[in-house]
């Protein structure tokens, strides 16, 4: 028999049940095989543990704990609530972030 077809990458399904069509769910949508349900749940899990760990990887804002791809120089996010506002004035810097470096200049400013 030699090579053994293998169920499903994350490991819950075996051979038959990775093949189902539609991946376990009725033609219609609306039921998914009993044998699919852990596969649904691990993919899920694995879905949600990759976003937090991409999440993790960006710094906080240290307001509201939003994660950002850029900090302003008071460290936080780019929203302009009230309370994002009054912090940075506390800190003496304008109270609306300043665009990116990289939007100002560039040569070709009008
Ligand atoms: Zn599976
Ligand atoms: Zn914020």
């Amino acid at each position: 028999m030699g090579v053994v077809t293998k169920g499903c990458k994350l490991g819950c399904c075996s051979p038959e049940v990775a093949g189902l069509p539609n991946g376990g769910w009725s033609e219609d949508g609306l039921h998914l095989d009993g044998r699919r349900r852990e596969h649904l749940r691990r993919e899920w899990a694995a879905t949600s543990a990759r976003i937090d760990r991409m999440q993790a990887d960006y710094p906080k804002c240290k307001l509201c704990g939003q994660s950002t791809l850029r900090l302003d120089a008071a460290g936080l996010c780019s929203k302009v609530t009230d309370a994002h506002k009054a912090y940075r004035v506390r800190l003496g810097i304008p109270a609306v972030p300043a665009p990116a470096p990289a939007a100002r200049g560039r040569g070709g400013r009008r």
